[in-house]
C-alpha cells in the first residue's frame, strides 16, 4: 500500500486547501480504511469507529493485541449520547471544562460501538481533541474516528509525523501532517462508569484539576502507582509494555547534584563496555556529559517541557542505536505523574537511586 501524505498549511486555522485534504482523508475513513492524523496529545491512527472492520485492520497495522480498546474520538458533545447510555452528570461538568482537549471518558457503551473497536468491553473510552485539524478530520469522517496511538505496539508514541512514517509507511492510506503535537504524551482516562471515579492513565488534566472540577478528591488507579501490587491496571493498555526504545532506559532518582553524578559514573562504565550511549537531561546539563547521544528539555520541575520532549528523545536514540538511556530526575509532581508513568514503562517500571 502506498501511504499518502497530506501536508497542512495552517494547522491552527485549516482553511481553502487544507479543508480540502482534510475532506479527502475523511472520505478514505468512510471506504474503511486508514489515516494518520494529529491530536494535542500524539498522532492517532484513525478508522471508522462504528465500522468493525476498520478497527480489526487498526489493530493489523500497530500489531495490537485485540484485547486492547481504541478511544473514540468525537467532535461534538451530543455526539456522546448515541455511543454510551446512563451518563452521568460527571461527564458533563468534566466535557464543559476540559473538552476539547486531552482527557478521555470511560463510559458504559450503548452498543452502537461495535465490541472490535471496545477490545469486547461493556464500555467505551471517548474524547474530543482540541486539534483544530483533528477536529475538522473527525467531522468530514462522519463523527466517530477510533484512534490508538499511530505507532507500532510497543514502541513511543508519535509526536511528529515523520515518527508516523517511519512506523506506519506502507501500512496504511494517508498521514495528515499538522506538524509537531502540542502535549506530546496520551491523554488522562478517568473512569466513570464505577463510583470511585479513578484516572486510569494519568495526562495534562491531573487529578487536582479533575478534583477541583467534580469537588471531589479523584484519585490514580492503585496498580499503576505500584507496578509490584498483583491487581493489575485496570486499562487493559496500561498492562502492556509500552513507549520502549530499543535501548535500555534508566531512569534516575535522587536529588539533581547526586544524580548527575551517579549518571557520569554509570556513562563511563557503559563506555567501558563498549555500549553506545545516550542521557535525556535538562538543559542546564545538556553540555556535561560525555555520552554518544543527548537530548535535552527545560529545567527539572518543568514537567511540560520533559513530557514534550521524551518521545521523539526516544526515537532519535534508536534512530542513532543507542543501547544505553539515562534520564535525570524530572520533577513528579503535576503533570510530572505522567511523564513519570510513561517514564516507568519505557524502563519496564525501574529506576535506580543516586
Ligand atoms: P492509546 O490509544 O494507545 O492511547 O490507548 C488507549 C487506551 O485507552 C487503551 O490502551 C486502554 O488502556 C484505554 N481504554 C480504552 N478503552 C477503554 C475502556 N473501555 N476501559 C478501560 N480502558 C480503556
Ligand atoms: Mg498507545
Amino acid at each position: 500500500m502506498n501511504t499518502k501524505v497530506y501536508t497542512i498549511k495552517d494547522p491552527s486555522s485549516p482553511q481553502g486547501e487544507d479543508l480540502k485534504m482534510i475532506a479527502e482523508c475523511g472520505e478514505i475513513i468512510k471506504r474503511g480504511g486508514l489515516v494518520a492524523f494529529p491530536t494535542e496529545t500524539v498522532y492517532g491512527l484513525g478508522g471508522d469507529a462504528l465500522n468493525e472492520d476498520s478497527s480489526g485492520k487498526i489493530y493489523a497495522a500497530k500489531g495490537r493485541p485485540s484485547d486492547n480498546p481504541l478511544i473514540v474520538h468525537i467532535c461534538e458533545l451530543s455526539a456522546i449520547e448515541k455511543i454510551a447510555r446512563d451518563i452521568p452528570e460527571e461527564a458533563y461538568i468534566l466535557a464543559r471544562k476540559f473538552w476539547p482537549g486531552p482527557l478521555t471518558m470511560i463510559l458504559k457503551s450503548s452498543g452502537v460501538v461495535p465490541l472490535k473497536t471496545t477490545g469486547g468491553l461493556d464500555t467505551v473510552a471517548i474524547r474530543m481533541p482540541s486539534d483544530k485539524v483533528a477536529l475538522e478530520f473527525i467531522k468530514a469522517s462522519g463523527g466517530y474516528v477510533a484512534a490508538p496511538s499511530a505507532n507500532i505496539s510497543g514502541r513511543p508514541s508519535p509526536t511528529k509525523a515523520c515518527y508516523v512514517l517511519e512506523d506506519m509507511d506502507g501500512r496504511i492510506d494517508a498521514v495528515i501532517d499538522g506538524g509537531d503535537n502540542a502535549i506530546g504524551l496520551e491523554s488522562t482516562i478517568i473512569d466513570l462508569t464505577e463510583d470511585s471515579m479513578q484516572v486510569l492513565r494519568p495526562g495534562y488534566i491531573t487529578n487536582e484539576m479533575l478534583s477541583e472540577a467534580l469537588g471531589r478528591d479523584i484519585e490514580t488507579d492503585p496498580a499503576l502507582l505500584d507496578p509490584t501490587r498483583k491487581e493489575r491496571p485496570k486499562a487493559p493498555g496500561m498492562r502492556y509494555r509500552h513507549y520502549a526504545p530499543k535501548g535500555e532506559v534508566h531512569p534516575v532518582k535522587g536529588d539533581a547534584d547526586k544524580v548527575f553524578e551517579h549518571i557520569r559514573e554509570e556513562l563511563t562504565k557503559a563506555k567501558g563496555d563498549n555500549k553506545k550511549t545516550g542521557v535525556f537531561c535538562s538543559k542546564d546539563n545538556a553540555g556535561k556529559y560525555d555520552a554518544d547521544v543527548i537530548r535535552c528539555a527545560g529545567s527539572l520541575d518543568d514537567a511540560e517541557t520533559a513530557a514534550h520532549h521524551f518521545y521523539s528523545a526516544l526515537r532519535d536514540m534508536d534512530d542513532e542505536n543507542v543501547d544505553i538511556i539515562f534520564v535525570e530526575n524530572f520533577t513528579e509532581r503535576g503533570f510530572g505523574e505522567a511523564f513519570w508513568n510513561r517514564l516507568l514503562k519505557s524502563a519496564g517500571s525501574e529506576w535506580e537511586d543516586a
